[in-house]
């Protein structure tokens, strides 16, 4: 498999960026596709120990998928997880939509 780096870093760029373009106001069907996609996402994503990983905190955090803002901020909260298990810092989650959707003011 790829390396785990740098799968990772395209991986988050994904799913952020879906989170970006995820509706504000989701049907049913849109909020149960996304869930659908992360759970089979968690099981087939190709490092095992961060598939491991992602699933547990899954069960624990279940994935929210009301609306882009609710989506874009569990998804940011999990990747968190992650930066905290690798020891790297945090991200501030209020910044999620202005790095993957709107763009950087400055
Ligand atoms: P990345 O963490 O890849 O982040 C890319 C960019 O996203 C950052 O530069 C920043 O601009 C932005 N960003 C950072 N944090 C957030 C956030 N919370 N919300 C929104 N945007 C943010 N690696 C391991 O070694 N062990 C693991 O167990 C592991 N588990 C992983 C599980 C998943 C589901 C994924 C997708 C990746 C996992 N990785 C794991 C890879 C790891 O998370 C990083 O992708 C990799 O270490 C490269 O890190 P990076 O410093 O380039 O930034």
């Amino acid at each position: 498999p790829p390396d785990v780096e740098v799968l990772g870093r395209s991986t988050w760029t994904l799913l952020h960026s879906i989170a970006a373009t995820y509706p504000p106001t989701p049907t049913p069907k849109e909020q149960s596709d996304i869930k659908s996609f992360m759970r089979l996402f968690s099981k087939l994503y190709p490092c095992w120990v961060c598939a491991e990983d992602f699933q547990a905190y899954m069960q624990k955090r279940e994935v929210k998928a009301g609306s882009r803002d609710e989506f874009g901020n569990w998804l940011c909260e999990a990747h968190n997880e992650v930066n905290r298990k690798l020891g790297k810092p945090t991200f501030d989650c209020r910044k999620w939509e202005e790095r993957w959707r709107t763009g950087w003011k400055d």
